[in-house]
């Protein structure tokens, strides 16, 4: 037997981290676009509390192809590094400068909105370039500037350079296996998907802009165009912005950011804003959703200080409102080094349980404010209500304020208001009130129809998850049961005070049931001849409640 040690040197760990650290290549874009940022953040943070003195200006990204050289390169205006921080936060694997930076400056900076963490983002640019050029000067005074070169090997060079504006840019020379990002259209889809919203402008390449017309101008006289940075960003989306700003066009605007191939306005937003116990913003979006339960594109995305991060959100928002859609942004939503969240995590429960509270609070303040209008809108949102209900208690617990009971007739019940009503006329031999609705408005026509010509008010449930509401609302409300207006549970209702004459005496009745029992020939249904007044349906057919109840499931 012999017993060792394992000797890990840094040139077995540089391949592991390009080949395993990133499940995804592309994110190398997203990394160094977040440094540049964190850089210009951290100069204007720097600026603001008085330590660095220069002129923050309006700095920008910007992203360059050169196919020819084959280099892709990002630069930034930010605070750049000298050569000792270079070696420091460059040469040292894992150390994460923005990590240090929010310790130094824990008190000032905590809101700041740097994205850096674990220190590794740099190195993602080996996943795709075959060797990397820093050019770097610092905002300090009389800071020199300096290159650094590195093939992807442990060895690296650093030297003096000329360099005269403040910043740094970095060059990959982009490997052969990985061309494609030497591609407008590639780099612009990263963009678009990563960084759509990030904090600081990102400039790639120019854009035509045309001039308005100087007033006066004869009618045809062209107008002149200018060519302009094409600003591929919005830095200050709609859920970094206060509510008090914004307008409902705002939101819409917004939503049609966020989803360009929309064309139909949501229903309503909810703006979402904490910072106790944890930090989240956003901005989520009802759209028109019917009974439609596919939720295939257009999701919910997850940003992190306006970073992209994913749209598979499961876990972060409770599953009823995945059918929703729009923006979350929360820092304190914990990632592994991808930037992947971990799910299990009990932040992340409280988040979602958050989110829970506050659309439960706005479906209260949007009825209340506006009932008609809610009314209206009751058909496309209730699938997401009712799956609420039957999935999170504590909606459900708040749900008699918003949730609505909607008639065959159109009128629409809040649950209290609906027993009170139904109670006087609708209360079965046990003493229970019995809530009758109908699944399909003109499948079961005719049972509607007799129900109401008996003076009972029949509900349309028609989503696809009513028998789960049905069931959750039974063994929660006291003394209610449900009854499909097609069970014979109806025939145990109290009737009418005054009976109607039938035309059929005793016997004729008799008879005439036995004829249509015996052509039915069916066990499961029981037959039941009506008074005919105003129906038009002679005789009725219905099935125990949990028969008819089992087919919807
Ligand atoms: P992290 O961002 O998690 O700190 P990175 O590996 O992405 O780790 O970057 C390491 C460090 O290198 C940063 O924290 C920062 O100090 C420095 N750095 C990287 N890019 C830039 C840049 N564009 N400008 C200034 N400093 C940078
Ligand atoms: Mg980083």
């Amino acid at each position: 037997m012999s017993t060792g040690s394992i000797n890990v040197s840094v040139e077995n760990i540089f391949p592991l981290i390009k080949k395993f650290l990133y499940s995804d290549h592309e994110i190398f874009l997203r990394e160094l676009i977040s440094n540049a940022t964190d850089a210009t953040t951290k100069l204007k943070h720097l600026t603001v509390i008085g330590e660095a003195k220069v002129d923050y200006g309006n700095p920008i990204i910007e992203v360059k192809i050169d196919k020819e050289a084959k280099t892709l390169s990002i630069k930034d205006q930010g605070l750049g590094m000298t050569g000792e921080e270079v070696e420091k936060y460059i040469n040292q694997v894992a150390f994460s400068g923005a990590e240090e930076f929010l310790e130094k400056y824990k008190d000032s900076a905590k809101d700041a909105g740097i994205i850096g963490h674990f220190g590794l983002g740099f190195y993602s640019a080996f996943m795709v370039a075959e060797k990397v050029e820093i050019f770097t000067k610092s905002y300090k005074e009389d800071s020199k500037a300096v290159r650094w070169i590195c093939d992807g090997s442990p060895e690296y060079t650093l030297e003096e350079t000329e360099k005269s504006d403040r910043g740094t840019e970095i060059v990959l020379h982009i490997a052969e296996d990985s061309l494609e990002f030497l591609e407008e259209s590639k780099i612009r889809e990263l963009l678009t998907k990563y960084n759509k919203f990030n904090q600081i402008p990102i400039k790639f390449g120019m854009k035509t802009e045309t001039l308005p017309l100087p007033e006066g101008s004869a009618e045809d006289a062209k107008a002149e165009t200018v060519e302009v940075d094409n600003i591929i960003n919005n830095p200050t989306p709609a859920w970094t912005k206060a509510p008090s700003e914004l307008k409902a066009e705002d939101y819409n605007n917004f939503y049609r950011e966020l989803y360009p191939m929309q064309f139909e306005d949501p229903l309503f937003h909810i703006h979402l804003n904490v910072d106790y116990p944890f930090n989240l913003t956003g901005v989520l979006f009802f759209p028109k959703l019917a009974n439609n339960l596919n939720i295939e594109k257009d999701k919910i995305q997850l940003y992190q200080n306006q970073v992209f991060v994913t749209d598979e959100v499961k876990g972060i928002v409770p599953d009823f409102l995945m059918l929703l859609r729009g923006v979350i942004d929360s820092p304190d939503i914990p990632l592994n080094v991808s930037r992947s969240y971990l799910q299990a995590d009990g932040a992340v429960k409280k988040i979602s349980s958050y989110i829970t509270k506050k659309v439960a609070d706005k479906m209260v303040s949007l009825f209340n404010e506006n009932r008609e209008d809610y009314q209206q809108k009751w058909n496309d949102i209730k699938i997401v209500i009712e799956y609420g209900m039957i999935s999170e208690d504590k909606f459900y617990e708040k749900s008699d304020k918003f949730a609505l009971y909607p008639t065959t007739e159109g009128q629409y019940y809040l649950w209290n208001e609906l027993v009170e009503k139904i109670k006087p006329t609708q209360t079965d031999k046990d003493g229970k009130t019995v809530i009758l609705y109908a699944t399909n408005a003109d499948e079961q026509h005719s049972y509607i129809a007799s129900a109401r010509d008996k003076g009972y008010e029949v509900l349309l449930l028609d989503s696809p998850i009513v028998p789960h509401l049905i069931q959750k609302l039974e063994s929660s409300k006291e003394n209610v049961s449900f009854a499909r207006v097609d069970a014979d549970h109806i025939n145990n209702l109290i009737k009418k005070d005054e009976p109607v004459i039938s035309k059929l005496n005793e016997t004729d009745k008799e008879t005439l049931k036995k004829n249509i029992e015996e052509s039915i020939n069916d066990q499961k249904f029981t037959v039941q001849l009506e008074d005919l007044d105003s129906t038009d349906a002679p005789f009725t057919l219905t099935q125990p409640e949990f028969i008819r109840r089992m087919k919807d499931m």
